[in-house]
C-alpha cells in the first residue's frame, strides 16, 4: 500500500528522501529516534518556550504528553494549547501530497518531482524576465531556526533573489528595532526569573494571563509581595488580577511614559551611575520639559494624581522595577518609541542588568527570537548586517559560499513586499508556514493582490488555510512533532524539538523541502553541508562567533537537552552550568552595551496622532487582541483540537461597554454589523465594562477581523498598527425585535 502510494506521488526523489537521517516521513522509523518511553520537546506555539514530555509507544510514536517538571521555564506547567499540542497533527485537512493548480483552476495532486519542476520552472522564468526583485518569500516564526536560516540562505545566496520577510514583522519587529537602536543589538536583557525577583512589575499592553499564561504563573511565584501594575485601555484578565490597573486612553502610552520620566528627573529620583552608561540625557531632559502631568493628563485619560503616584512607584529607591511589554506596544504606529520610552525609564532609574529589573519585550511566537537572529531577512544570518562588508565576508567564509552571493542591500519589509505585489512589481510569492490572507492587516486587499500574482506557492502543514486555498502550488510540510531543530524563547533560551510522529502522506519537513529545492534549482552544492538540522545548527553556531549572540560553546542538541536549554550568549569557554540551573543569566550586568561607545542610547520623539480616529461616521475605536489562552493566531491549528474548540466561542463576538449597549438598545448575543472604511463583518454582542465607553474589542482570531483593521505602520519597524481603528456598529434587526 505504502509502496504504491510512493510510486504514485514521489517519483525518483523518493529513495533519497527515505534514506535521510533525521527525516520522519514516508513510513520509515527514523534512525535518530529509537523507541523509548519519553522524549522532551519545546512547545510549538508561543515564545514562552515550555518543555513538554512526549510519551511514546513501542514504535516511537507520541501518543500523549505532559509538561516537563524540571525545565527552568515552565516548571511542570503548560497552558491548554501545550496540553493539546498533538491534536492538530491528526487533522484530516493536512496537506499530504503536493498540489498544483491545473488549467481548469483546480488543485491536483502531483509528484514531488512534478512539484519541483513547476516551482523551479515558474520562478526561474519570472526571474529571467523580471529580475531578482520580482519574487519574494513570506515566512514564519513557527519553524526551527535551522529551517528559517536554510530558507533565507537558499533564497538569497542560492536562488539569487533579494526580498523576504517573516510574520515576525507582525509580532516583534518593533522590539527588534527598539533594542537595536537603544542597545546596539537586538538583545532582550532578561531572564524569566526576573518575574519572581521584582518588587514592581509593570505590564504595558500585555494581557499576560491570556497570552503567556505560564509567565503569569511565574509572576504568581514572586515572594516579594510585588506591586503588579497593568497599563492598558481594557480591564483585561491581567488588569483585573493586578494590584493596580492604569486605565489610560488607547495610544496614550507614549505621552504617559514621557510624563513618568519627566516626574522622575524633576524629582531627582534618577540613578547617576546608570545614566553615566547612556548617551543623550541632556537632550532627553530638554525634550521632557513639555511633558508635565498637567500637560499630558487629558491625552492619557488619567488624573495628575494618578500619574504622580505611578511615577513615584516606578522610581522607588531600592525597589527592583521591571517593565514588560507585548503586542499592545509592538503592534502600534509608534511602538518603537513606546518601547524605547520604557527602555529610557529603566536606564535612568538604574533598573537594568540586575535581578528583577529590565525593559523586557515578551516575544510572541515560539521561534520569533530564532527568526530575529537566523532568518536572513532583516539581519544577515547569525546576528550580522547585510550592509557590513566584514560581516558578509565572515558569513561567506563560514558557509563556504562566494561573498558576492550575499546582497549588500536590504530586503523590502512585509508591507512593502505586498505593496510591490499589488503594484505588479513582485510577480511571485512563496509563503511558508503562515497565513497572511487571514492575518495581514486590511486583509481584504490580499484577494485583489492575488489577481496580480503570476505564481503563488504555499508551503504548509494544511491545505485549507485561507492562503493555501489561493495557491497555485501547495508543498505539503511536516509539522511540529514531525521534525527536529531548535527554537529560541523570549528569554533567549535555546531548546530542541523532536520528531515523534510520521508526517502524513508524502509531506516532508521544511528542511527537506529546502534541500529538494536547492537540488532542483541547481545550487545544491552550495548547501552540501546542510545535511540535517543538527549539521545546520553547527554551521549557524559557528557563524555567531564574536557576535553578542555567540553560542559557540554549545556542542550540539544533546548538550542543549542536558543543560535544560541554554540562553544566548554562550561563547566557547563558558563555564559549564548545572542542568536546569541556568536560569539567571541576564544582559548588561557590567553596564556595557553593544553600541560603538558601549553606552545605551536614550531615544525619543513626540507622540503622533492616531492614524484613524473615530468620527461621526465611524464613532467607535476598535481594539483587537488575543481572545483566550486556547486560541492561537489564525486558529489553523487550535481549531483542529476538539478540546480547545470547546474552550472558546466558535463565532466572532465583540465587547461593548454597558452604556453604549444601552444607548444603542443592544442586548447580550444580539448580532451587529461592524463596519470600517475597509471592510465589514458580523459579530455577537458581549456586554462588559472591560472596555471603556466609545471603545470596542474584537478577538483577532476570526478571519473577518482584519478586513477592518487600518493599514498604518510604525515608521521605524514597519510593524502594522493592528490595535486601533475607527468603526461603526449597526444592529441586525430580526422580526422578533
Ligand atoms: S504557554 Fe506557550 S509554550 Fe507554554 S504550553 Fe502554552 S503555548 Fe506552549
Amino acid at each position: 500500500m505504502l509502496a504504491k502510494f510512493l510510486k504514485q506521488h514521489t517519483g525518483p526523489l523518493t529513495a533519497d528522501l527515505v534514506q535521510e537521517p533525521g527525516h520522519f516521513g514516508l513510513g520509515k522509523v527514523p534512525r535518530r529516534l529509537k523507541p523509548a518511553s519519553t522524549v522532551t520537546s519545546i512547545c510549538g506555539y508561543c515564545a514562552t518556550g515550555c518543555q513538554l514530555k512526549l510519551h511514546l509507544d513501542e514504535q516511537g510514536r507520541a501518543v500523549n504528553l505532559s509538561p516537563q517538571a524540571g525545565y527552568p521555564v515552565n516548571l511542570g506547567m503548560a497552558c491548554p494549547k501545550g496540553w493539546q499540542a498533538l491534536d492538530p497533527l491528526d487533522s484530516p485537512d493536512r496537506a499530504t501530497v503536493p498540489l498544483l493548480r491545473d488549467e481548469s483552476g483546480t488543485l491536483q495532486a502531483v509528484t514531488w518531482a512534478d512539484a519541483m519542476g513547476a516551482f523551479t520552472g515558474r520562478l526561474q522564468a519570472i526571474k529571467e524576465q523580471h529580475g531578482r526583485e520580482s519574487v519574494a518569500f513570506l515566512s514564519t516564526g513557527q519553524i526551527p531556526f535551522e529551517e528559517m536560516a536554510f530558507l533565507g540562505c537558499l533564497f538569497k545566496f542560492g536562488m539569487g533573489f533579494l526580498h523576504g520577510d517573516a510574520n515576525t514583522r507582525q509580532c516583534m519587529a518593533t522590539a527588534v528595532t527598539a533594542y537595536k537602536q537603544s542597545f546596539g543589538f537586538d538583545a532582550p536583557p532578561y531572564s524569566y526569573a526576573d518575574f519572581e525577583e521584582s518588587d514592581v512589575i509593570v505590564l504595558v499592553g500585555s494581557n499576560l494571563c491570556i497570552a503567556h499564561p505560564i509567565l503569569w504563573q511565574r509572576v504568581m511565584r514572586n515572594r516579594r509581595n510585588p506591586e503588579i501594575i497593568v497599563i492598558d485601555p481594557r480591564a483585561t484578565e491581567t488588569a483585573q488580577a493586578a494590584t493596580r490597573h492604569v486605565k489610560l486612553q488607547p495610544k496614550g502610552d507614549l505621552a504617559l511614559l514621557y510624563t513618568l520620566a519627566h516626574c522622575i528627573i524633576r524629582d531627582g529620583r534618577t540613578d547617576a551611575a546608570s545614566i553615566e552608561r547612556t548617551e543623550g540625557i541632556e537632550e532627553l531632559t530638554e525634550f521632557l520639559m513639555d511633558y508635565s502631568p498637567a500637560a499630558v493628563a487629558p491625552a492619557t485619560g488619567l488624573s495628575v494624581e494618578e500619574i504622580e503616584a505611578l511615577a513615584r512607584t516606578v522610581s522607588e529607591p531600592g525597589k527592583r522595577v521591571s517593565w514588560w511589554w507585548t503586542m499592545g506596544v509592538n503592534q502600534s504606529y509608534e511602538g518603537v518609541r513606546v518601547a524605547q520610552a520604557m527602555i529610557n525609564l529603566a536606564l535612568i532609574t538604574g533598573n537594568i542588568g540586575k535581578p528583577g529589573t529590565g525593559a523586557n519585550s515578551i516575544t510572541g511566537q515560539c521561534n520569533a527570537m530564532g527568526s530575529r537572529l537566523f532568518s536572513n531577512t532583516t539581519s544577515l544570518v547569525g546576528g550580522h548586517d547585510f550592509a557590513n562588508t566584514g560581516h558578509r565576508e565572515k558569513v561567506a567564509t563560514g558557509l563556504g559560499i562566494p561573498c558576492d552571493a550575499i546582497p549588500s542591500d536590504p530586503s523590502l519589509a512585509y508591507d512593502e513586499i505586498l505593496a510591490a505585489a499589488e503594484a505588479g512589481r513582485i510577480k511571485a510569492l512563496w509563503v511558508i508556514a503562515t497565513n497572511p490572507f487571514h492575518s495581514w492587516i486590511d486583509s481584504g486587499k490580499l484577494a485583489a493582490l492575488r489577481e496580480n500574482l503570476e505564481f503563488l506557492v504555499v508551503q504548509d502543514m494544511y491545505r485549507t488555510t485561507e492562503t493555501a486555498l489561493a495557491a497555485d502550488l501547495v508543498l505539503p510540510a511536516a509539522a511540529w512533532g514531525e521534525k527536529e531543530g531548535c527554537f529560541i524563547n523570549s528569554e533567549r533560551r535555546i531548546g530542541t524539538l523532536k520528531a515523534v510522529r510520521r508526517a502524513p502522506g508524502v509531506a516532508l519537513s521544511d528542511f527537506r523541502i529546502f534541500r529538494l529545492i536547492a537540488g532542483a534549482w541547481g545550487c545544491g552544492d552550495l548547501f552540501a553541508g546542510w545535511k540535517d538540522p543538527e549539521s545546520a545548527f553547527k554551521l549557524l553556531r559557528d557563524l555567531t562567533r564574536d557576535r553578542p549572540c555567540d553560542i559557540t560553546g554549545i556542542e550540539g542538541f544533546e548538550m542543549i537537552d542536558r543543560l535544560g536549554g541554554i540562553q544566548w550568549p554562550y561563547p566557547a569557554g563558558s563555564p559549564t552550568v548545572e542542568p536546569a540551573l541556568d536560569t539567571e543569566r541576564r544582559l548588561f550586568e557590567d553596564g556595557n552595551y553593544y553600541t560603538p561607545s558601549g553606552k545605551a542610547r536614550l531615544l525619543f520623539s513626540p507622540p503622533a496622532p492616531l492614524p484613524e480616529a473615530p468620527d461621526s461616521t465611524f464613532p467607535f475605536l476598535l481594539l483587537t487582541g488575543r481572545g483566550t489562552s486556547s486560541q492561537w493566531h489564525t486558529q489553523s491549528r487550535t481549531s483542529k483540537s476538539d478540546i480547545l474548540r470547546k474552550l472558546y466561542p466558535h463565532d466572532a463576538y465583540i465587547e461593548i461597554h454597558p452604556d453604549d449597549a444601552t444607548r444603542l438598545s443592544l442586548k447580550e448575543h444580539d448580532t451587529v454589523t461592524v463596519r470600517s472604511r475597509r471592510g465589514v463583518m458580523n459579530a455577537a454582542i458581549y456586554i462588559a465594562p472591560t472596555v471603556q465607553p466609545g471603545q470596542l474589542f474584537l478577538p483577532m482570531h476570526y478571519p473577518e477581523v482584519n478586513r477592518l483593521t487600518h493599514p498604518s505602520f510604525d515608521p521605524h519597524s514597519r510593524q502594522p498598527n493592528y490595535k486601533a481603528c475607527a468603526v461603526s456598529l449597526t444592529k441586525i434587526r430580526r422580526f422578533a425585535d
